[in-house]
């Protein structure tokens, strides 16, 4: 079955890790735009620049920017595969901009799920995140560590921290989150998607309760 899902959730609840490892064993494609829109940051662009003053803010980026990347990554892919979108949408105008891209694409969501920690998990979590410089893979200094500090296992790339994973940007990315994406919670209850997937514990844990909720839709 192709699944096909969206990713709801804090900054720090683990939405990164828990995709990455969940389009492994289902052979989905993980799209996060956090990723798509860091690679434009990197290209140094116009587009580029704007795009990294407001990531590292701990704001949002327009709606028209991030749905019209998203567009194009899944026309790219066709309907021959099932996805995560990983970040996206995190507004209601992405989230109506989503059904748009879908019905135009003859596709259906199957699910969204809202991965969710408590607030101080998520601090600890943003503090000690290092992401792969080359390939983007998340580590964390204590919960995930790599098997040789600083060095990606699977690439062998330089971990570095995120920008906005510093102090003073965490707390306003989650303020964004609070008012921004949180009310999308309900506007995918009401449509009968929503799946609430406990992410406080270890990755193992959080794996298992994450599986579950994917077995139940198949
Ligand atoms: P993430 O890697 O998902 O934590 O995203 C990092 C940053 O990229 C966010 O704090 C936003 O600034 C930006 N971003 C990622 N996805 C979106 C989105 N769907 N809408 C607007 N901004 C986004």
């Amino acid at each position: 079955m192709f699944l096909r899902l969206v990713f709801l959730g804090p900054p720090g609840a683990g939405k990164g890790t828990i995709a990455q490892r969940l389009a492994e064993s289902h052979g989905l494609r993980q799209i996060s735009t956090g990723d798509l829109l860091r690679e434009e940051a990197a290209k140094g662009t116009l587009l580029g620049k704007k795009v990294k003053a407001i990531m590292e803010a701990g704001l949002y980026v327009d709606d028209k920017t991030v749905a019209a990347l998203v567009e194009n990554k899944l026309g790219e892919l066709g309907n021959e595969k099932g996805f995560i979108l990983d970040g996206f949408p995190r507004t209601q105008a992405q989230a109506e901009m989503l059904g748009g891209i879908m019905k135009r694409l003859g596709l259906r969501l199957n699910a969204a799920l809202d991965i969710e920690a408590r607030d101080e998990t998520l601090v600890e979590r943003l503090g000690g995140r290092r992401s792969c410089s080359k390939c983007g893979k998340v580590y964390h200094v204590r919960n995930i560590p790599p098997k040789e500090e600083g060095k990606c296992d699977s690439c062998g790339g330089q971990l570095l921290q995120r920008e906005d994973d510093k102090p003073r940007v965490v707390k306003m990315r989650l303020e964004t989150y609070r008012k921004k994406t949180a009310p999308l919670i309900e506007y995918y209850r009401e449509k009968g998607l929503l799946k609430v997937i406990d992410a406080n514990g270890g990755i193992g844990e959080n794996m298992a309760n994450a599986e579950k909720a994917l077995k139940e839709l198949q």
